[in-house]
């Protein structure tokens, strides 16, 4: 089972792998993008850190919520309310259990995923996020490693792919050949699952 705790330690785990990354992630926003996309999420992450030492939220579902309001309250970019709903949309499907189960969060992802496209109206191959979530999530069955494998190859697989959908997308066909900035992060979120599990 996973606790309020396992949650923060995603949390955190995914704040000091976004800081690790930052200059990568801005790096890959610049051909593609305006260069801002390190330094977004980390600011976001660093207020989701923050909020939890001050608020320390007692169930997973608000361990998520809570890191969601912040991610939209502190990221200007487009990143901030989609990842923001992600994570709101999955706490709330958590619910208001202390614990739970592996296929909970599964599921509850998949919510906070459709939310993200239901916002964002991204479906997989149009060179965002999506095509590291809706991957990931598939793979969550099989375990964290999976759902990390799955991100990771979906967020490579972005590089041949036109935009179709943010700033990216204003470029067209020069968007082929570099890989999605946002992708990128998305794995990075799920990798850090693994870490939390340790
Ligand atoms: P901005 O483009 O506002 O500067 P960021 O650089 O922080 O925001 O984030 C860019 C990333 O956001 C992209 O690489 C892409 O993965 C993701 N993104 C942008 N628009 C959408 C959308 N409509 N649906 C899903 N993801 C999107
Ligand atoms: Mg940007
Ligand atoms: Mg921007």
């Amino acid at each position: 089972m996973l606790d309020a705790q396992f949650f923060r330690r995603w949390m955190t785990a995914t704040a000091a792998s976004v800081d690790r990354e930052a200059e990568r992630l801005t790096a890959l926003d610049s051909p593609i993008g305006d260069a801002d996309h390190g330094s977004n999420l980390q600011r976001g992450f660093r207020a989701v850190r923050a909020a939890l030492d001050k608020e320390e939220p007692g169930t997973p579902g608000a361990v998520l919520t809570l890191a969601g309001r912040q991610l939209i309250s502190t990221v200007g970019g487009a990143s901030g309310p989609l990842y923001g709903t992600l994570l709101r949309r999955t706490g709330k499907a958590l619910g208001d259990g202390a614990e739970v189960g592996e296929d909970d969060l599964a599921r509850a992802l998949r919510a906070g995923v459709d939310a993200v496209m239901a916002l964002g109206g991204a479906a997989p191959g149009d060179k965002t996020m999506i095509d590291a979530l809706v991957p990931a999530v598939d793979a969550l069955g099989d375990g964290f490693a999976a759902a990390r494998a799955a991100a990771e190859e979906g967020a490579v697989a972005t590089t041949p792919l036109r935009a179709r959908k943010g700033r990216a997308s204003y470029l067209g066909e020069r968007s082929v050949g570099h890989q999605d900035p946002g992708a990128t992060s998305a794995a990075l979120l799920i990798a850090a699952l693994g870490e939390a599990g340790d």
